[in-house]
């Protein structure tokens, strides 16, 4: 299997490549060069197995050779096991026709886990393969740099940094990264904003000499290895539901669609997919985008579900790349004008084909609490922002029989401040996590400097 560009000049490269690249050296976004796909037998035999062994067979045809069957299987089982539910991403019913398949039973209680812990062994493997260490680097607003930390620690070939603006987490998040007292894990606390925190981390990418030296690696999420992982539990979900027999429609929180993407990738390998929802909250530019055929950037607003407070989201890239038939030249020239003018727009056909596969659904922040409301009178179950907005948006897919599974992307005890704001109750953090905020912390607090973050990482690593 080999990878190519969205923007069609970099290299192709095989997946042990775009593992540790994440962005292509001319900008794009790495996809595979075909699809590959599983038969309906291949996946009928997918019902009754573990989620793991699920796993190994959906992830195998883009890994090909480039990492040992055994090896692979060692790294997706002792992934797997960080999860605290036997199921790994349980579905539970919600209503006649709907489902939550719930994402959030990683250690860091978002869907981030799924594919960070997976991601993070890969990684470590290659690299110790090849003899090498890297340094990763990531900027955070929350989830991302809890699931990259608890990823990370203990592995051996890599050293992380991660940098959240002070005093603009929540408390819980906070101390998901920091009270990991791991001695290759970094917590950076910026005195800034999230934007100053990534401004700093694209900065150090760009300084090529710091990057070279340093072997700086990115996990965010355009890397091709976290779509990959996220592929599978559309396939456990649909299976558990009837597939192949039955095809299943999914509504999804949507910030920078590298989880519905990879719903989008599970159709491309032959999952019978019926309607792919985008959820969004305020910040609606993919709504926008289904609706006018225009991609048009707007402010960002903070909103309740703060991972979907986006207006750039990167991997649309990738299903802009399908919809103007794999035409890299074209892409280049909608970016730039993106960088350039704020917006471009789609040629028909691409427009047509991705409403094809695509719908769009804009939650309010008023409609949001509702959804949390009405969830726990009829049902009883509490759930978190991001999960109300998907779940407005699945009561929006057109009825017909077929099931539509909404997914469930943070645990609720994440985001009790609107959980309590809906409807009056906590949600409680679940066992492993009981005794969080009591937990001795450890993070270094920076001014909001690139020379200052820079000379620390020096400071702080093997490498330098
Ligand atoms: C990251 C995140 C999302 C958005 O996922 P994308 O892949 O960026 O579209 C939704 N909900 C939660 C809780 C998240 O952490």
């Amino acid at each position: 299997m080999k990878y190519e560009s969205t923007r069609g000049t970099a290299p192709l490269l095989g997946f042990e490549d775009v593992l540790l690249a994440g962005l292509a050296r001319d900008g794009g976004l790495y996809v595979p060069q075909s699809w590959p796909t599983l038969s309906r037998d291949d996946i009928a035999s997918l019902a009754g197995l573990s989620y793991a062994e699920q796993a190994i067979r959906v992830i195998t045809p883009f890994i090909g050779a480039a990492i040992p069957r055994d090896d692979l299987a060692a790294m997706v089982h002792d992934a797997y096991a960080t999860f605290v539910h036997p199921a790994v991403t349980p579905l539970q019913q919600l209503a006649p026709n709907i489902w939550l398949l719930e994402l959030f039973h990683g250690p860091t209680l978002a869907f981030k886990d799924v594919a960070m812990q997976l991601l993070s062994r890969m990684m470590d493997y290659e690299l110790q393969r090849r003899g090498q260490r890297a340094t990763i680097i990531g900027a955070t607003s929350g989830d991302t740099g809890a699931a990259a930390v608890e990823g990370f620690r203990g592995r051996e070939a890599t050293d992380l940094f991660i940098l959240h603006p002070k005093g603009r987490v929540s408390e819980a998040q906070r101390r998901q990264m920091t009270t990991v007292l791991d001695g290759r894990v970094h917590n950076i606390a910026i005195e800034g904003t999230f934007d100053d925190c990534q401004t700093i981390v694209k900065a150090l990418f760009n300084d090529l000499e710091f990057r070279d030296r340093m072997n700086l690696g990115g996990v965010n999420s355009i890397n091709w290895a976290r779509v990959m992982a996220q592929i599978v539990y559309y396939f456990t979900a649909a299976v558990a539901l009837g597939s192949p027999s039955r095809a299943v429609s999914f509504a999804v929180p949507t910030g920078n669609f590298g989880d519905i993407y990879a719903g989008y990738a599970a159709k491309r390998m032959g999952l019978p997919v019926d309607r792919l929802m985008i959820a969004t909250n305020v910040n609606d530019i993919l709504a926008r985008v289904l609706a006018t055929g225009r991609y048009d950037l707007g402010d960002v607003m903070a909103t309740m579900s703060p991972s979907m407070d986006i207006q750039i989201s990167s991997n649309f890239e990738r299903v802009l790349y399908e919809g103007h038939g794999r035409d890299g030249a074209k892409i280049s020239d909608l970016m730039s004008d993106l960088a350039t003018q704020g917006g471009f727009a789609l040629s028909n056909a691409a427009h047509a084909a991705i409403h094809d596969d695509f719908d769009a659904s804009r939650t309010d922040e008023a409609e949001t609490l509702g959804e949390i409301k009405r969830t726990l009178s009829e049902t009883g179950m509490l759930i978190d922002p991001h999960t109300a907005v998907g779940v407005a948006a699945a009561r929006k897919v057109e009825p017909s029989a077929t099931p539509v599974v909404c997914l469930s992307t943070a645990h609720p005890a994440k985001f009790n401040d609107a959980v309590t704001r809906a409807c009056g109750r906590q949600a409680e953090l679940p066992p492993h996590l009981s005794d969080l905020f009591e937990r001795e912390e450890r993070y270094d607090v920076l001014p909001n400097s690139l020379a200052a973050v820079q000379a620390h990482i020096v400071s702080k690593s093997p490498m330098a």
